[in-house]
Formats: C-alpha cells, sequence, structure tokens
C-alpha cells in the first residue's frame, strides 16, 4: 500500500553539512547530532546510521525513548546523551546501557545517585547550570548544596559534562542576554574547578552559538538544525555569509525533499467556491489539480489561499482551504498535466524549488516546527 506522500532523505547532503561543522569547530570538538524531535522529522532510525557513517559517535536526544531508539539504531557503539525527560524509572536502564543525561534538580541527581549505589554502575551525568534560559539549570545560588552531593558522590558519578543553553543565540536582538550567559557558565565552571571538581567536557554551543558566538563551542557543540541543512535563522546566515568562502557560499544542504502526485483533475467555472467555504471563488475558468496531502499530513492549514507547490517544473498555488487530508491548485496555465504527475511540496522540480523558509515566510512557521510536524507514518526514503 502507497502512502499519499514520501520524503526522501539525502545521505550526501548530511556528510555534507558534517564536513562545514566539523571545519567550523576543529578537529578537537565532538560534534553531538542532536536527533530529539524524531531527529528534527527525519527520522531517528534513518539518520542515526547516516550520522555514524558520516564519523559521528555522539547523539543527543531529548528523552528517554528518544535515547533507546538511537541506542537501537547505533551501530558503532555510540554515546548518547539525554537532555530532558526521563522519569525516575527509566534511570535504571539508562545508567546499565551507558547512556548519559542532564541533571538539573537536586531530586534528578539523588535518584541518579541512589539508583547508581544499588546497580553498582556509575551514572553519566552532566550538570546543567542556569545562566539565563529560565528553563531549567541547577542556580548560582545552589552551588554550595550542588557542589556537596556530586562530591559526596564521586564514586557513584561520572561527571560527563557542564552544560547549560543559550535563550537565543540565533538572533542579535538577545545579544546581551547570551553575553550574559556565557559569562555565568563560565562564572559556575570557574567556581566549580576551584573547589576541585573536573568534568570530561564543557559544552553549550547550539547551532546558532556555533556560528554566532564561537567561543561557546569548547569540547562538544550539540548541532540539531544545521546537520539538517537550514541556518537557525536567515540572520544567522547574513552574520556568517561574509566568512564563508567565495567557492562555497552555500555549504548548508537541506535533506528533505517532500513529493506527492496529482489525485484528480477538475475543471472549475468562473464565479464558483473552491473547496469548503467561499474562501475563493474561480476569476475564471479555471482547471485545478487534487493533491491527497493536507494538515494532517503536516500541511498547515494555514497555508489555505497561501501554499505553493510544483507540478511540471512551475510553482503553483494552493486555491480555497487546506483540508484534512487534500489541497487544491490552480493548474490553468499548465499544459499536460495528468493524474499521477509528481508534485514537489518540498524540493526541486527542474529549474524550481519550494524552499524550506518559504513556509516562515508565509506563514510564519519556522524551519524547526515544520520539520518537526512532518507525521512519523509519512514514508522516508534515504537516498545517496
Ligand atoms: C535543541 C537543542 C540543541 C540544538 O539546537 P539547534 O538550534 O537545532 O542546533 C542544543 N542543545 C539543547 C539543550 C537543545 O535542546
Amino acid at each position: 500500500m502507497n502512502h499519499t506522500s514520501y520524503i526522501e532523505i539525502s545521505k550526501s547532503a548530511y556528510k555534507k553539512n558534517i564536513q562545514f561543522l566539523r571545519s567550523e569547530v576543529g578537529e578537537n570538538t565532538i560534534i553531538s547530532a542532536v536527533v530529539k524531535g524524531n531527529a528534527y522529522g527525519h527520522g531517528i532510525e534513518n539518520i542515526v546510521p547516516i550520522a555514524e557513517g558520516g564519523g559521528i559517535r555522539h547523539f543527543s536526544a531529548f528523552s528517554a525513548d528518544e535515547a533507546l531508539r538511537v541506542y537501537n539504531a547505533s551501530k558503532k557503539k555510540s554515546e548518547i546523551m539525554v537532555m530532558g525527560m526521563l522519569q525516575n524509572a527509566d534511570l535504571e536502564e539508562l545508567i546499565n546501557k551507558g547512556i548519559s543525561f542532564f541533571v538539573f534538580e537536586f531530586d534528578r541527581l539523588e535518584e541518579a545517585v541512589s539508583t547508581a549505589k544499588r546497580l553498582q554502575v556509575k551514572a553519566k551525568i552532566h550538570v546543567e547550570v542556569e545562566t539565563g534560559f529560565h528553563r531549567t539549570g541547577f542556580e548560582w545560588e545552589d552551588r554550595e548544596k550542588l557542589f556537596k552531593v556530586l562530591h559526596a558522590n564521586q564514586e557513584h558519578l561520572t561527571l560527563s559534562g557542564l552544560c547549560t543553553h543559550y535563550a537565543g543565540a540565533e538572533s542579535v536582538s538577545n545579544y546581551v542576554r547570551v553575553r550574559g550567559q556565557i559569562k555565568k557558565y563560565l562564572a559556575y565552571k570557574d567556581w566549580l574547578i576551584e573547589k576541585g571538581l573536573t568534568f570530561e567536557k564543557f559544552h553549550t554551543a547550539c547551532s546558532a552559538a556555533t556560528f554566532s558566538y564561537p567561543e561557546t563551542i569548547m569540547d562538544m557543540v550539540r548541532i540539531g538544525i544545521a546537520s539538517y541543512g537550514f541556518w537557525p535563522t536567515q540572520e544567522t546566515y547574513m552574520y556568517k555569509f561574509k566568512t564563508l568562502p567565495e567557492n562555497n557560499k552555500n555549504p548548508l544542504r537541506r535533506l528533505i525533499n517532500w513529493k506527492s502526485s496529482v489525485m484528480s483533475l477538475k475543471e472549475v467555472k468562473m464565479g464558483e467556491f473552491i473547496g469548503y467555504g467561499s474562501s475563493y471563488m474561480a476569476p475564471r475558468d479555471m482547471r485545478i489539480a487534487l493533491i491527497p496531502i493536507g494538515y494532517s499530513h503536516g500541511f498547515s492549514r494555514l497555508l489555505s489561499n497561501q501554499g505553493k507547490v510544483l507540478i511540471s517544473g512551475k510553482i503553483v498555488s494552493v486555491v480555497g482551504t487546506v483540508t484534512m487530508n487534500s489541497i487544491a491548485v490552480d493548474i490553468t496555465d499548465l499544459n499536460g498535466v495528468k493524474k499521477g504527475d509528481e508534485v514537489v511540496l518540498i524540493g526541486k522540480q527542474r529549474k524550481n524549488e519550494i524552499t524550506v523558509a518559504s513556509f516562515g515566510e508565509s506563514i510564519q512557521q519556522v524551519n524547526y516546527e515544520l520539520l518537526t510536524r512532518l507525521p512519523l507514518d509519512i514514508p522516508r526514503k534515504v537516498i545517496a
């Protein structure tokens, strides 16, 4: 049985992105491939082998369930790190499998210690400190207590990392805030080192920080969006642009193409309404093509009368509302469109291209959101 659309994932694009990132961070910094959100919609099981083929040996997941999927997909004994959610009940399995995790509050820290004690296996932890993101992290005021717990339980803990996350390194409007965070992180780091603790890795940078605040690169960077071929924002790209080599001004390549096909064709007379309601009245005699893609497939309803797709190499417009399972597009000016013809929702067709950024321009849906809203059940095909 065929799905109504499919997503291609390009291996070579991923490898190029990693090569570029490697040139940015240097040889001595670990690149942790962030695979939260089902690898930004690409599929954890697709991305892990591609990434390992490109030399990646460290993965960052949001939650325990994702980390276990990475564990099962990994063929190279890569390191795996959970940056966010886990239940106390997950700790035993994570610790036994050597999966590391962020610790940002005392009860998780205490649970980690007691589980490690019981298992007689050290828990690998990344101590997350609050520097100004105000989501998760140990407060500066709690440093004495934090130090005491870490120090007292050294035989049960591997201090794999000391980390933080920046609150918007992708926009210069947050410049002061991010600078403040860097300062606070370094102060926390110095204080803990002064007290005699050592950490295997200091890591703070996401994609945007890596590009815009190179001093945040440290021992490891946690790279999500850039590895999938996107600049975190247009602003980050503009900032970076002048330093990119002349022969490689566009070093990040999108991995995905999203394709469907024409389901049906119809003639509509001038003055008739197309689809539900009255949002689109045919301004002339028209021909439309129905495409079996709707908001249930991740094609936002906000793209009603807004979205664009490619058919026969030409850009055509969505007319009427996006429904749960289909859209109508205006093909009046195209010749010879047939049922079954390829429709490109994201990607190239002949000379034209629909980018992920174009969704951001029309409906403010940032690339992160568009990607992660592509449903799990749309088949992904890995291509060269
Ligand atoms: C998502 C995330 C990243 C990666 O962010 P990108 O902008 O996709 O590179 C890094 N660190 C943490 C803690 C994250 O949650």
